[in-house]
């Protein structure tokens, strides 16, 4: 019984699902365990850009009063990419209290507990329906979830989102954007510059106008974060052709994470401005704006009811964290909705991801009390 999670965790390790893949053998998996004479299932599939079959799930069990779910378990199927040469990728493989692999923690852990949480419970006697959603494309933009939230496939009272959480309930958290700002010049032979315009000297004069709005973000203050405020990345300059040209082109990437109550398109706004002010300080300099992305933050619901009944049960207070989930878009599926899953997030999208078992065996006793208390 309690080995239950982590043999459907060896099981799930091994099934490939990165997100460049199709996740249906993920689905395929679940949809295995789910007994079709107590859950309703609805699938929503979709072809990504690159044309391969992506699908999402969404399970509900039976009840004769067709209330809406009183409480939705959201997981999603994908995983980041792993390296070749890392040769417990995909075994599932248990050592000191650790099963390793990728996805382990992120985050087919926390699928492993939802599922060896219903097969311990007696699900057709909950009074209130419970739901199960499996998502599709989430480390590459939350796509699968977005795609549910426009399709309004379901609306529950309660959500817990699995992620890598400690198993601390989180009730809050960052929004992420991106976007790149392309500078134009104009090429000349190097030996020349007068005859042309450097995108790269201009990238730069943008580039410290970015790093002026990073310290400005600074001041406005959440202090239920770490670090507690927006923060603003240049992760990537890419300019030039040679040595000896004079840059014709330059573009930056930029990136930024909004804490709850800031709009996303406030700091773009910023951007922008300062954008338009070095144009008037510096004649000639072209440079344009392109938003990539526009999550939004993942805001604390007005009641806390969730979040408390597993601080309790997990015995650990509810927190935020900064990096982005689904909870952000899934907020408009459900009155309250909560973060929690097994494993830590450092461990996560890396070489060497690993989830500990014994919190595999606590977080499945916890899902069951918590299906047990809010569906009954
Ligand atoms: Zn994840």
């Amino acid at each position: 019984m309690k080995r239950e999670a982590v043999e459907i965790l060896s099981h799930l390790v091994a099934i490939p699902s990165v997100s460049s893949m199709s996740n249906q053998p993920v689905i395929d998996y679940v949809l295995k365990r789910l007994d079709r004479r107590a859950w309703n299932i609805d699938l929503h599939p979709y072809h990504d850009p690159a044309g391969t079959a992506k699908n999402n799930l969404v399970a509900v069990t039976k009840s004769q009063h067709g209330l809406e779910p009183e409480l939705a378990l959201v997981c999603h199927t994908d995983t980041v990419p792993f390296d070749l040469g890392w040769e417990d990728a995909l075994s599932g493989r248990v050592r000191n209290g650790k099963l390793y692999g990728r996805g382990s923690c992120d985050v087919k852990g926390f699928l492993a507990c939802m599922l060896a949480a219903i097969s311990q419970i007696d699900i057709k006697r909950l009074a209130k329906p419970l739901a199960i959603v499996l998502t599709a494309d989430e480390e590459v933009g939350c796509v699968g979830a977005k795609y549910l939230v426009r399709k309004k496939a379901i609306q529950a009272r309660y959500t817990i989102i699995g992620e890598p959480t400690g198993l601390r309930p989180v009730c809050a958290g960052k929004g992420y954007a991106l976007g790149e700002i392309v500078v134009r010049g104009k090429e000349a032979h190097s030996a020349f510059p007068a005859e042309g315009r450097s995108a790269i000297y201009d990238a730069a004069r943008v580039i410290a106008r970015l790093e002026r709005i990073a310290k400005k973000l600074a001041a406005k203050k959440n202090a239920a974060f770490d670090p507690p405020f927006t923060t603003l990345n240049v992760g990537l300059i890419r300019g030039g052709s040679a040595k000896n040209i004079v840059a014709g082109k330059c573009r930056i990437t930029v990136e930024w994470r909004p804490i709850p109550g800031q709009d996303p398109q406030w700091t773009a706004r910023l951007i922008q401005e300062e954008l338009a002010r070095l144009a008037r300080e510096y004649p000639g300099l072209e440079a344009w704006f392109d938003i990539v992305r526009l999550d939004p933050p993942f805001d604390p619901a007005a009641t806390d009811h969730l979040a408390t009944l597993l601080a309790s049960l997990s015995g650990r207070r509810s927190t935020t964290v900064s990096f982005g989930t689904e909870a952000a878009h899934l907020s408009a599926l459900t009155s309250e909705a909560v973060v929690f899953g097994p494993g830590n997030m450092t461990t996560a999208h890396k070489t060497g991801e690993f989830v500990p078992t014994a919190e595999l065996s606590e977080c499945t006793a916890h899902l069951m009390a918590v299906i047990e208390t809010l569906c009954r």
